[in-house]
């Protein structure tokens, strides 16, 4: 159950592998022993409450980073040597004198803090006879556009490093060991979506990640002719950093006048029976709190029971409320959400929201699969039509999580 899992080539993964193959064939005249493969992420609702002991909905995307790997021909230098296909740039990692975490991070710190986690996972002996090896990756995730290229680059090298000691994680652990690499050598104090969501992916299902204990559960999407369409709006706003922090102290202040140790204590009516003992602000963070934990839960129900207008409404119910409760939002987000609605039932769309932290980033869409093409130059036409901007779409259904291609 828990090993990786070999697969073929036919999969949503498959022209990757192909072209990462030639490549790594033609660069070092050998065809790669092992190519491992791990997913993105979109977060289908339950947003900003990861941090407030709520859920997640997410799902692995049909977006990989795949890994392809040899043993180096001699051990001298005992090194990983390694090559960003995306980025055209090389690195290499000391086997025998791992990187210490250095900021701003490097794409090599990322898997660097992997290597270290793996080294402290099976010791030090075996570790250091991992064979000298060279490896090159790439990407169809986007990066840095809120779908979690870094966690899935963590949890391919994580699966990589599984098939070449021959160790392998538990699911739970090869997560956390990844989420730990991103805090301490990315710097990035993370949730545990987005490396959870790259390693336990599963066809035809959406994960309900409870956060305060941190339990997953399946949630089975049949989708029947339903797509979820990812759209980057192509902006970034920088103002994100501190306004997260703020929102977060927002949330702890407003908990500790609540009197209740947990945002999953704390129901609608009790809320507004307290409303007073709470600032405006305050109120409005609580708010969006609350009613997210609700809609997330009544969102699994919906996915179960395929009930996809519910469903639909609970998301333009998530991005009002985070534009006008949380205001996370931007312009450009609240745009897109906009002209999805525009569309309606009639043009075949259930809902829409954005996705991700905000302030730019992504909006995830849920409408019917036969109207992808037609939605998607709709969007993207008057996108650019009202913004002066290009969006990038993509429609995805759940996929596989981390798993070994070939070996
Ligand atoms: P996101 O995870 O939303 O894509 P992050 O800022 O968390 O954005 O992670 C992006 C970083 O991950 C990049 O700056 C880079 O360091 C690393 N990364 C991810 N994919 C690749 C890739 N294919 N090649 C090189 N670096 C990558
Ligand atoms: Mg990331």
């Amino acid at each position: 159950m828990n090993s990786p899992e070999a697969s073929s080539y036919d999969s949503p993964v498959g022209d990757l592998v192909q072209r990462l193959t030639q490549s790594f064939t033609s660069e070092h005249s050998r065809p790669p022993k092992w190519i491992v493969a791990a997913p993105g992420r979109v977060n289908l609702i339950g947003e900003h409450i990861d941090y407030n002991d709520g859920f997640v909905l997410p799902m692995a995307i049909e977006r990989y980073v795949a890994i392809a790997a040899a043993p180096r021909n001699g051990s001298h230098p005992h090194v990983a040597s390694i090559r960003s296909v995306n980025l055209n740039e090389s690195d290499q990692i000391d086997l025998d004198l791992l990187p210490e975490p250095k900021l701003p991070p490097t794409w090599c710190a990322y898997m660097g803090g992997v290597f270290a986690g793996f080294r402290d996972r099976i010791g030090a002996e075996k570790f250091g006879q991992l064979p000298a090896m060279d490896l090159m990756f790439e990407s169809n995730v986007p990066i840095g556009g809120g779908l979690s290229s870094s966690a899935a680059l963590e949890v391919a090298t994580a699966t990589l490093l599984e098939v070449v000691s021959g160790t392998t994680l538990g699911l739970d652990e090869k997560a956390l060991l990844c989420q730990k690499a991103e805090h301490d050598y990315a710097g990035v104090p993370c949730g545990i979506m987005d490396q959870f969501s790259s390693v336990f992916g599963q066809e035809n299902a959406f994960m309900m990640l409870d956060c305060q204990s941190q339990q997953i559960r399946h949630v089975p999407f049949d989708s029947n002719g339903v797509s979820v369409l990812i759209t980057n709006s192509n902006v970034k706003h920088e103002l994100s950093g501190g306004e997260y922090a703020q929102r977060r102290a927002q949330c702890d202040s407003a908990l500790k006048k609540l009197a209740a140790a947990s945002w999953r204590d704390v129901t609608p009516s009790m809320l507004d029976s307290k409303k007073q003992s709470l600032t405006d602000v305050e109120y409005s963070r609580a708010r969006h709190v609350v009613s997210e934990i609700e809609r997330t839960q009544k969102a699994a129900v919906a996915i179960e029971s395929g009930q996809w207008q519910a469903l639909g409404e609970l998301m333009y119910a998530s991005h009002h409320s985070l534009q006008h409760d949380y205001e996370v939002s931007c312009c450009e987000l609240d745009l897109l959400v906009e002209l999805a609605r525009g569309i309606g039932l009639a043009g075949g769309v259930y809902g829409s929201r954005m996705t991700g932290g905000g302030f730019g980033g992504c909006t995830v869409t849920l409408l019917d699969s036969e109207k992808v093409v037609e939605v998607s130059n709709h969007i993207q036409k008057q996108y650019k039509k009202q913004s002066g901007i290009d969006a990038h779409l993509f429609a995805s259904l759940p996929a596989k999580g981390a798993h070994l291609i070939s070996c």
